[in-house]
């Protein structure tokens, strides 16, 4: 198969062309790797040519490296891994050096990337090693280096080269937080050189009259200097030492990519920059080689996107939603509304009231105000998307709605009545969908005279920024109507889990372990401070503490008296110390981030300052503190149990979902994958004997799910049983 073909002109321009066959989008193979090779070196050796324009015939440049290159490597052990990203180096290093001579170093052959669209990764890494980067005035085209989002750092020459072009600091929001920008934007920033409205003939123009002083690139001429200085000059001493603290403050250490991208870049710059790139492969190799990477790619890109695809969508004619109503104009139901009407849907938002319908949607009016002030949109956008909300009372605009969203109180009475309410107008066939949080799907569709229409499509707050949705199947919920609900989070372009109705469904399950976790550690006498950090140490985004400020005390008291009711006997009693610590500070009107009092104490402004100092007089304080290790394990543990029960019992029916949804749900650690993916990591028999330490010291809650038991006598791991596919 061709992916790169090669044209000489008549002005003796040697035009590379990428064209991946099959795909929509240019990723890079080793096959492809070998034909731009040999084309290039094809090019220099030719004397009719006088310069090389690499592009691309799609609409985009390319998306990245094809990961089974990744994987392939992989495969072959560290050696494999640094071998092949150092064939990659000498190939780019080509292209870089274009045949000039190594002394003179002059006599080389120009070589311009002309990217009609998207350049990510690779796909930026390549035009890097060009002399001179055009790129088409293209909006909606992405330029930048996502590695590091999926547990790696773009190590073939992006790291090295666009430190040595940029600077640390310029290069550090592209390198450590992956950002991508259009291509005006590109140009500003320095990363990429012009925006042309036909760039294959710019970087044409470009070759023919480029002199050997245009093609030499700065790190390899005399007297190079990083712009913002190297770590021994006075000024690069600083900002080494500022992003280093940067680094390590936003990750805790808990990111193994980010340390080793520091690393590449700090060693790299103090050495000549072929060195350097021997260096950045050294450190790609480790991360690569370290299971966070594999497991951070796997959830975080192949199975997210699998998901996003409808990889368990049922077999069901196209669903996309047309008209949607939203019932009950809150919190939740004016977030609905704005992400549905962003993605061109019309929304009829409808409130008892018409003063809180208008409130919820003032809500999308003052996201539109704040992107206006942002330059992030126009009001030309704004007004377009929010003229397709109408806010009323009027439940008979709801006529022709095919997708009912309802949003109002947490009360099985309220629910079922709008049920009622809105059946009486919908069309035959419209998907009724509800957002409760904790009210069993099956429970609310006795209300419904179409329960097999009936279903959970549960959001998490606040719905514009939370990626993941939670589509929950009630017992009688038919599959059109989960279609629906997967085409509707596709078309809003959020990531679906689909799962079984069952208490607090999946990821709140999950969630609410962690945080009674973190309180009965504080109630036993563990230094809270201690808890909080061992959790962000972790790699998870917030401490248990601080996130039961955030989702609010008076929940918490709230969710226990619920359970506890629908339990009876059977509610857990060693959740008392936890219970009577939240009512101990609710009783206190410390409710959490929403009163500026809680497990924190809080500025007038809502700044959180700190750990209550009162906390010591409502719990004890033991003398001699536990290990970290232990607190992590206790707070990790009460997660991935309630996972690995959830797979169990059926709620979950695809590991995939399991790992995907709690890392965009509650942020999981996300370095691991997942729940699963950190079990596989741990080993199943490790992991079933530290459950058994666990449960031997806190309790039952710790026991080891019988499944997990199995899997660590037949030495068996979540991926390598349940691989691709379905748990059930
Ligand atoms: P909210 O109190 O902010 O909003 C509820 C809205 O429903 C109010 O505007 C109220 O006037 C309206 N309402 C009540 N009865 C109505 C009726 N009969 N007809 C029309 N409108 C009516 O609540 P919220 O936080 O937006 O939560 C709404 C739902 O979403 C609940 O089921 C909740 O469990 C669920 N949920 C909440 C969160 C969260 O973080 N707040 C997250 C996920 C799901």
């Amino acid at each position: 198969m061709t992916e790169f073909t090669m044209t000489k002109d008549a002005d003796g321009v040697a035009i590379i062309t990428w064209d991946l066959p099959g795909k929509s989008m240019n990723v890079l193979t080793l096959t492809g790797a070998e034909q731009l090779d040999a084309a290039v070196t094809d090019a220099l050796a030719d004397e009719a040519v006088k310069g090389i324009v690499i592009t691309s015939a799609k609409d985009s440049f390319a998306a990245g490296m094809d990961l089974n290159v990744l994987a392939g490597m992989k495969e072959q052990g560290a050696e494999g891994v640094f071998d092949g990203v150092m064939s990659l180096h000498h190939m780019l290093r080509k292209i870089e050096r274009a045949g000039m001579d190594p002394k003179t170093l002059k006599g080389g052959k120009p070589i311009a990337a002309a990217l009609p669209g998207t350049a990510m990764g690779i796909g930026l890494e390549l035009p890097l090693a060009c002399h001179r980067i055009f790129a088409a005035d293209n909006p909606k085209a992405r330029i930048g280096l996502p590695e590091i989002m999926v547990g790696i750092f773009p190590g073939s020459g992006g790291t090295t080269r666009l430190v040595r072009k940029l600077g640390v600091m310029g290069a550090s929001q592209y390198l450590l937080q992956g950002k991508s920008v259009d291509p005006k934007a590109a140009q500003k920033a320095g990363l990429i050189d012009e925006v042309a409205a036909d760039p294959v003939a710019a970087a044409k123009d470009w070759v023919l009259k480029a002199t050997d002083a245009d093609i030499l690139k700065p790190w390899d001429a005399k007297g190079y200097k990083m712009p913002g200085g190297a770590p021994y000059h006075p000024a690069g001493f600083q900002t080494f030492v500022g992003a280093n603290a940067m680094v390590n403050g936003q990750t805790w250490g808990a990111f193994p990519a980010a340390k080793a991208l520091l690393s590449a870049v700090y060693e790299g710059a103090m050495v000549p920059f072929d060195t350097a790139l021997k260096i950045e492969a050294r450190w790609f190799t480790n991360v690569i080689m370290n299971p966070s990477s594999g497991a951070m790619i796997r959830s975080l890109f192949l199975n997210k996107e699998a998901l996003e695809k409808g990889a368990n969508r049922p077999d069901a004619p196209d669903q996309k939603v047309k008209k949607l109503g939203v019932i009950g104009a809150g919190m939740m139901g004016a977030g609905i509304a704005l992400v549905s009407a962003q993605a061109g849907i019309e929304v009829v938002l409808i409130d008892q009231k018409q003063e809180a319908a208008d409130k919820g949607k003032a809500y999308a009016e003052s996201y539109f105000d704040k992107g206006i002030k942002r330059g992030k949109s126009t009001p030309e956008k704004a007004q377009a998307i929010l003229s397709k909300i109408t806010a009323t009372t009027d439940y008979s605009l709801l006529s022709d709605a095919d997708l009912i969203i309802e949003a109002v109180f947490e009360d099985v009475g309220v629910k079922a009545e709008v049920t009622k309410a809105v059946e009486a107008v919908v069309p035959e066939d419209c998907i009724f969908a509800t957002n409760t949080s904790t009210l069993p799907i099956s429970d609310l569709a006795k209300a419904s005279k179409r329960a097999e229409q009936f279903i959970g499509i549960h959001f998490f707050s606040p719905v514009e920024k939370m990626a993941l949705v939670e589509i929950i199947k009630g017992r009688e919920t038919g599959n059109r109507a989960v279609a629906k609900a997967l085409d509707y989070v596709r078309q809003i372009r959020k990531t679906p889990i689909v799962v079984n109705d069952a208490r607090f469904f999946y990821a709140n399950r999950c969630i609410i372990p962690y945080l009674n976790e973190g309180a009965r550690m504080v109630a036993e006498g563990v230094s809270p401070a201690l808890v909080d950090n061992a959790a962000r140490l972790l790699g998870m985004p917030v401490g248990p503490l601080q996130l039961i400020d955030e989702t609010s005390i008076d929940l918490a008291v709230k969710i226990a008296k619920a359970t506890k009711a629908a339990l009876g006997d059977k509610y857990p009693a060693d959740n008392k110390p936890v219970d009577d610590l939240m009512v101990a500070l609710y009783d206190q009107g410390r409710l959490g981030r929403k009163s500026n009092a809680g497990f924190y104490s809080y500025d007038e402004k809502g700044k959180r300052t700190g750990l209550w100092e009162g906390l010591s007089g409502l719990t004890p304080t033991l003398d001699e503190q536990p290990d970290v290790t232990e607190v992590q394990h206790r707070l990790m543990f009460a997660q991935v149990l309630e996972a690995v029960r959830a797979l169990e019992e059926g709620v979950l029916e695809d590991i995939r979902e399991g790992d995907v949804g709690a890392i965009l749900g509650w942020g999981f650690a996300p370095w691991s994958g997942g729940p699963f993916s950190w079990l596989d990591i741990l080993g199943a028999p490790y992991a079933a004997e530290r459950c058994d330490q666990l449960a031997q010291k806190f309790g039952p809650r710790f026991n080891c799910p019988d499944l997990l038991r199995e899997m660590a006598a037949k030495g068996q791991s979540f991926y390598g049983r349940f691989g691709d596919q379905k748990a059930a």
